[in-house]
């Protein structure tokens, strides 16, 4: 076939051709090859009749430069081992180039991994060598040597900034919500935090490490000769056209300074309220709480379970041109239209208490406060609710019994909090299985001890078996498991009575109330995750 049709276009003779073929019977090489081999033919022609015959475009790469928007969703073993280049994204779709147009498992492959509709051209293997290397070696200056006019622009941007900026993409277009970047005896190691577990995603040599903590520090307005206390500061660089806000930490170690990024993309879309995990009962006392005119509703769990998706939900929810919103947050995470988000600049003086006191005198009908951390905020969040204003909340808290507990603590007055705490919705999230890998699993009887469940055959858990797609975790995204307590006239005797936690938590199961762990085993029995989550989140 490749045969026929390299003589039909003039690029071979049928004599080379039988030569060839004569050739390719003693060696077992492919045909191609041994035209190759043969000189017969030029490398491109090769390439442009098989890309004829499987139908895809043939393309000549010139000085093309891959996108890195491409290349941060395509592997850079996974693009060297199938002799492909990513080029570009265009919407959902990535664009690559490779060197085999016949090799469509790649493909298939690719899709999955990226989870982006793929289409692809063909170029010489050359070519794409030369793509795969402009893709993913650009961090030093030491490359810019091959580098094509079309990236001069880049060029004005220093190195250690293009490094940094693409550590940021790729923690963008990965989900991850925090960066870790590690100096270890040798290399710096770069890892992210993605669906709340740490991930290795890259590696920075020892010497290209200096200039980047530089640049990092400076961006950050911290301190760059001081090397020996940690310091935090924000930042934010623009990807692709859009800014990311940085959250930065640095922190001595034995080898330097270990930096953590915490990302914010505002840009990134709220969730509905209906798409966080809430069970149908659940969801309809969410909406109830919300529907009051007064009181303090507060989202309870330690750091990262979740609570602010669940802040911003509740406020697009509420959000209407009659209401006036008005929000005080460190940092602002996303922007939700209609709201007037303030961010609190506690190193300047502008801190949660000195805001809520401004805040108080706008007349505004629901207030959110990102973290109610000291008495002083709680308790003119109390009284400012109780007063006529719906109060929006988290709390750094195990459940709704503890979050109760801790308001108590705070040494807010029984009866004040009594009438003004209407709500409390604790929560944790637990990822999600897989749904490329995942299969049935039989536990043995002590994991089901584990979370109070008797063998029953009616019942059958799954867990994701690892794949290219989950990164060989098994998982793919988070979801919250709940526990919400409305507050009723005998929760509020409860509080009042200054009740001990267990006692509060029994009489939250008698009123109906799904503790976070039956929730989080709902989603296991419904195979949403795992009974490894379920204890993990159950503390089990
Ligand atoms: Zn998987």
């Amino acid at each position: 076939m490749l045969g026929d049709a390299l003589i039909s276009s003039g690029a071979i003779t049928a004599t080379q051709l039988e030569q060839a073929l004569a050739e390719q019977r003693v060696t077992g090489a492919l045909l191609g090859e041994t035209l190759l081999a043969l000189k017969f033919i030029t490398e491109e022609t090769l390439s442009r009749a098989l890309a004829q015959q499987a139908g895809i475009p043939f393309v000549s790469v010139g000085d093309r430069v891959p996108h890195p928007a491409a290349v941060a969703l395509v592997p850079e073993p996974f693009a060297r081992k199938h002799l492909l280049s990513p080029l570009e994204l265009a919407g959902e779709v990535l664009h690559v180039v490779q060197a085999n147009p016949f090799d469509v498992l790649a493909l298939d492959d690719l899709r999955q991994l990226t989870s982006r509709r793929v289409s692809a051209t063909c170029a010489t293997p050359v070519d794409v060598r030369m793509l795969v290397k402009r893709a993913y070696a650009p961090r030093a200056g030491g490359a810019d040597r091959e580098r094509p006019a079309a990236e001069v622009h880049e060029q004005e941007t220093p190195a250690e900034m293009r490094l940094l900026e693409r550590l940021v993409r790729e923690a963008v277009s990965s989900q991850a919500t925090d960066l870790h970047i590690e100096p270890d005896e040798k290399a710096v190691a770069v890892r992210g935090r993605i669906d709340g577990v740490l991930v290795a995603c890259d590696a920075i040599a020892a010497a290209e490490y200096a200039p980047v903590l530089a640049s990092i520090k400076t961006l950050a307005a911290l301190e760059p000769s001081e090397s020996s206390v940690p310091q935090d500061g924000r930042a934010s660089v623009m990807i692709d056209g859009r800014r990311v806000d940085l959250l930065v930490t640095t922190m001595p170690t034995m080898y330097g300074e270990k930096v953590a990024l915490r990302v914010v993309d505002k840009t990134k879309p709220v969730r509905a309220l209906s798409d966080l995990g809430f069970s149908r009962k659940d969801l309809g006392v969410v909406h109830e709480l919300l529907e009051k005119t007064r009181g303090v509703v507060v989202v309870a769990g330690p750091a990262g379970s979740g609570t602010t998706s669940t802040l911003y939900a509740m406020l697009a929810h509420v959000a209407s041109v009659s209401k006036n919103i008005i929000t005080l947050e460190d940092p602002v995470e996303r922007q939700i239209p209609s709201i007037r988000q303030t961010q609190i600049r506690p190193k300047a003086g502008f801190t949660f208490a000195t805001a809520m006191r401004s805040v108080l005198r706008q007349d505004p009908d629901i207030v959110m406060i990102g973290e109610m951390r000291d008495p002083e905020t709680a308790q003119m969040a109390l009284r400012a609710a109780v007063s006529g204003i719906v109060l929006l909340s988290a709390l750094p808290s195990d459940d709704a019994a503890s979050a109760v507990r801790r308001l108590t603590d705070m040494g807010l007055e029984p009866y004040l909090l009594s009438s003004g705490l209407v709500g409390v919705i604790a929560q944790r999230l637990v990822r999600l299985i897989c749904p490329q890998c995942t299969e049935r699993v039989t536990y043995p009887v002590k994991t089901l001890e584990r979370v109070d469940l008797t063998l029953d055959p009616g019942v059958s858990f799954h867990r994701g078996r690892g794949c290219a797609r989950c990164r060989g975790t098994g998982y793919s995204g988070r979801t919250g498991v709940f526990e919400v307590l409305a507050v009723d006239s005998a929760m509020q005797a409860l509080i009042r009575d200054r009740a001990d936690v267990r006692v509060v938590r029994q009489a939250a199961v008698q009123a109906g109330v799904k503790t976070l762990r039956e929730d989080a085993l709902a989603k296991a029995i419904f195979q949403q995750t795992t009974l490894e989550e379920v204890i993990r989140v159950g503390g089990l």
